[in-house]
């Protein structure tokens, strides 16, 4: 289980502007407005005001800002390693991925070809083995994953020994309400999936009519798992998604599903058992099989292949493929496309680009700065958890030893993978997406029977963002995130606390989330809570449910709080561990004024200026359904009114909107 700082949509940058920089720039801020009554748009207001979303984007602010300057660096990378393609392997697997996705002219004159021969296959399906065992071969080719998704990962409640995680989705759209639910815009998405539907199985060759048939098949399908799956709050218990079975009594649940078949058909070997995410959707599924005409599964089949292949293929499947993102998010323009193929490019190869990348972009003195970052944080968090007053000394030595073992991983991985027996090639970008994806399958699938391996690293390193992982019980941070607004080596100390330090706080505090409090040191799912603790632990974080549901976005959809309390407990945590850090810090101690405002001010100010960012209201109301963290603003505005010390820093008195009486501030780490 892995989480992550932010969400990404898609990828994303910031201007070198070291030297005489501004780290807080009152020109980003809207003073007008009391610090007291709306911190986040006091602090940013101005900026906010001046930085509209750009028409090829979804959302603007700090991470997008970085994010389009590291496409920027990768386009460069990637220009070069076309101009010397033959310079080594490494050089020619990304430049022909890279050529083959930009040449449009190619893929235009192919138009659906690529997809015929299995489109072609599907249409030899002859009963509901032939559905599961095509279902097994779409994945393990990169081709489509229809059904349920496989990973080789560690056993949660045993991390040393890897086995086959098997999760039942079923459904295409973004997140189930889609399916079921009635109001305005659930109606105007699936309306607009069925477009979508309708459109994507024409381009492949059906008939109108076909076409039309194929949709609703997918659609009634798609709809039944809808309905079976956990909700997003749901999903969020690691209890509840972990259901250990036999092979053999995992196929006496639902028999239509030989297991033992079907594993060797997905290449997994040696597995005498398997975790389940959803034991009653396996169940659905043997029911349909038995219930939903051949036809219909042949549609779903052909779906999930077409789906998947629509970005790679002729521009007519992309622009489908846009339209519906569009009604979704209300993106205006189409992402540019080469920076659609940076961005696979690092998600499909990105030990490869990534070594380029940090060899010309990465100071290495950075990873050093930010591993003494680090240590700070952790001993302040452990000096704290000695102090809390609502914790038994026996939860608390476990918590210690829980925070004792973090595994860090920074700027990039120990060991790189070669990608060795990958093959691509410069005119066949299609060939060249699913190669990718069966390397990585087999990459996955061969763990199998191994030692865990807790080495790797999660994330590519120009990836702006951070993560913690309770199964490796460690500690995340990419090269791309040790960059301004984060951290500068020019900024001061206020700045790089209230920036990295609390994003370093916030993974950190993820290890003791309503989730990660539930994994042990080792990343066992183990509760080493005394009762008394886990009840008092509870009852705190039912305050910070309760904060976030009464906040709103778009007037008046309301943040779902128990959905964000994982994200919203590691910004309070996270927050208030990196401000301790920073008093400690000479430029606190000596308390003297850097462009008019204190070292406590910047620190806060710092933090708030992190979250900037502007959202179109569509893709706003999509996040409130599908995204575990809160908006920008509530991530701004949502921890400081818990913390003293920012009452302190800006004089904040009752009265002004955002007071909270002392007793009433939840503290929690
Ligand atoms: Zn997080």
């Amino acid at each position: 289980m892995k989480k992550l700082l932010l969400t990404l949509l898609a990828f994303g940058a910031i201007t070198c502007l070291h030297a005489q920089m501004k780290y807080i720039d009152r020109a980003n801020m809207d003073t007008t407005i009391k610090p007291g009554d709306d911190f986040y748009t006091y602090a940013n207001g101005t900026w906010i005001k001046n930085n509209p979303v750009p028409a090829s984007r979804t959302r603007w602010g700090s991470f997008d800002l970085l994010r389009e300057e590291s496409s920027k660096r990768l386009r460069s990378l990637l220009d070069d390693a076309v101009q010397n393609r033959t310079r080594d392997r490494k050089t020619q697997i990304i430049a022909d991925v890279y050529s083959s996705g930009m040449d449009s002219i190619t893929l235009d004159k192919k138009g659906n070809t690529p997809i015929r021969p299995l489109l072609t296959r599907i249409d030899g399906v002859k009963n509901t083995g032939d559905v599961l065992k095509e279902a097994a071969i779409l994945r393990t080719t990169g081709a489509g994953s229809p059904f349920f998704g496989m990973f080789i990962g560690p056993d949660r409640k045993n991390v040393r020994k890897y086995i086959p995680s098997i999760s039942f989705g079923g459904t295409s759209m973004a997140d189930r309400d889609y399916y079921l639910k009635t109001d305005p815009r659930s109606t105007r998405i699936r309306e607009a999936y069925k477009v979508y539907l309708n459109k994507l199985f024409t381009l492949a060759g059906e008939s109108e009519a076909a076409a039309a048939a194929s949709a609703t098949a997918v659609l009634n399908i798609e709809t039944v798992f809808a309905k079976a799956q956990y909700s997003r709050v749901e999903m969020r218990d690691p209890y509840k998604t972990y259901n250990k079975f036999s092979v053999k009594d995992l196929t006496a649940l639902a028999p239509v599903f030989d297991w033992k078949t079907l594993l060797q058909e997905m290449k997994v070997k040696g597995a005498d058992s398997v975790l389940l995410n959803n034991p009653g959707l396996l169940k659905t599924a043997d029911s349909m099989l038995k219930a939903v005409p051949l036809a219909d599964w042949k549609s779903y089949l052909r779906w999930n292949v077409i789906r998947n292949a629509a970005p790679y293929l002729s521009n007519g499947f992309v622009e489908a493929d846009f339209a519906f993102t569009q009604v979704q998010t209300g993106q205006k323009q189409i992402t540019p496309r080469w920076q659609r193929m940076s961005s696979l490019i690092d998600s499909r190869l990105g030990d490869l680009i990534g070594q380029l990348y940090v060899e010309k972009y990465f100071r290495p003195e950075a990873k050093a700065r930010m591993l003494e970052l680090v240590n700070n944080l952790q001993s302040t968090f452990a000096d704290r958890i000695k102090k809390l007053d609502w914790m038994t000394d026996a939860t608390k030595q476990r918590a210690l030893e829980k925070l004792n073992a973090f595994a860090k991983k920074i700027a990039y991985p120990d060991k790189w993978k070669e990608y060795e027996g990958l093959t691509v090639s410069k005119d066949d970008f299609y060939g060249n997406v699913r190669n990718t994806a069966t390397w990585s399958y087999n990459y996955n699938v061969n763990k199998m029977g191994k030692p865990v391996d807790r080495t790797e690293m999660g994330m590519t390193p120009p990836t702006i963002n951070a993560s913690y992982s309770s199964t490796n019980n460690d500690l995340t941070f990419p090269a791309g995130i040790l960059q301004f607004p984060f951290f500068d080596f020019g900024a001061d100390d206020a700045v790089n606390y209230g920036g990295i330090g609390a994003v370093i706080g916030h993974e950190m505090t993820h290890g003791f989330d309503d989730q990660g409090r539930q994994s042990d040191a080792i990343g066992n799912l183990n509760d080493w809570w005394a009762q008394e603790d886990g009840d008092k632990f509870k009852l705190k974080a039912d305050e910070v449910v309760q904060q976030y549901n009464a906040f709103t976005v778009l007037d008046t959809v309301h943040v779902n709080g128990k959905l964000t309390l994982g994200e919203n407990l590691a910004d309070l945590g996270g927050l208030s561990i990196a401000y301790e850090a920073f008093t400690h810090t000479k430029e606190y101690k000596e308390n003297k004024l850097i462009d008019g405002f204190t070292p406590s001010q910047r620190f806060f100010l710092s933090w708030a200026q992190v979250w900037r960012n502007n959202v179109l209201p569509d893709n706003a109301a999509q996040l409130i359904v599908t995204d575990p963290h809160s908006p920008g603003i509530h991530r701004g505005n949502g921890p400081i009114v818990n913390i003293d010390a920012w009452y302190d820093a800006f004089n904040i008195q009752p009265g002004d909107k955002m007071y909270k009486k002392p007793e009433s501030r939840t503290r929690i780490w």
